[in-house]
């Protein structure tokens, strides 16, 4: 496993302005999105400005900021979207699901019944 952070991934290329993304929240350390593949109506992105690639080397200051706006980003987005839940997911490397290699945390508003798009 390697712990490397690449900054052409495409987060990078997001946190830089180089490409564009729907933000729906920024502070000083974090800023949010809405996933261009959402696997349901509402679900955004959360993404630290510090350059961790995943959980895995991320230092604690950045984990204490992250989950907090993961709250409260997960907060509005119930709201916004009436959800009767909120699925909060995160994966590390390619073996545990990762794709994009800059740390994030997915937020994604659930309604009864309805399973997430593959
Ligand atoms: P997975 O792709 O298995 O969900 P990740 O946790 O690494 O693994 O998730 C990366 C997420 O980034 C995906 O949900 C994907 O749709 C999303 N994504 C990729 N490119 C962009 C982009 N330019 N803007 C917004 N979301 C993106």
């Amino acid at each position: 496993m390697s712990a490397t952070y690449d900054t052409d991934n495409i987060f990078a290329k997001i946190l830089r302005g180089e490409i564009p993304c729907h933000r729906v929240y920024e502070d000083d350390a974090t800023i949010a999105f809405m996933d261009v593949m959402p696997q349901a109506d509402g679900h955004v992105l959360v993404v630290p400005k510090t350059p961790s690639r995943n959980l895995l080397d991320a230092d604690p200051a950045t984990l204490t900021g992250l989950i907090q706006v993961v709250q409260k980003v997960a907060k509005a987005a119930q709201q916004a979207f009436e959800a009767d839940g909120i699925s909060i997911m995160q994966f590390n490397e390619a073996a545990g699901g990762q794709s994009v290699f800059h740390l994030h945390v997915h937020v994604i508003p659930r309604h009864e019944g309805q399973p997430l798009k593959p």
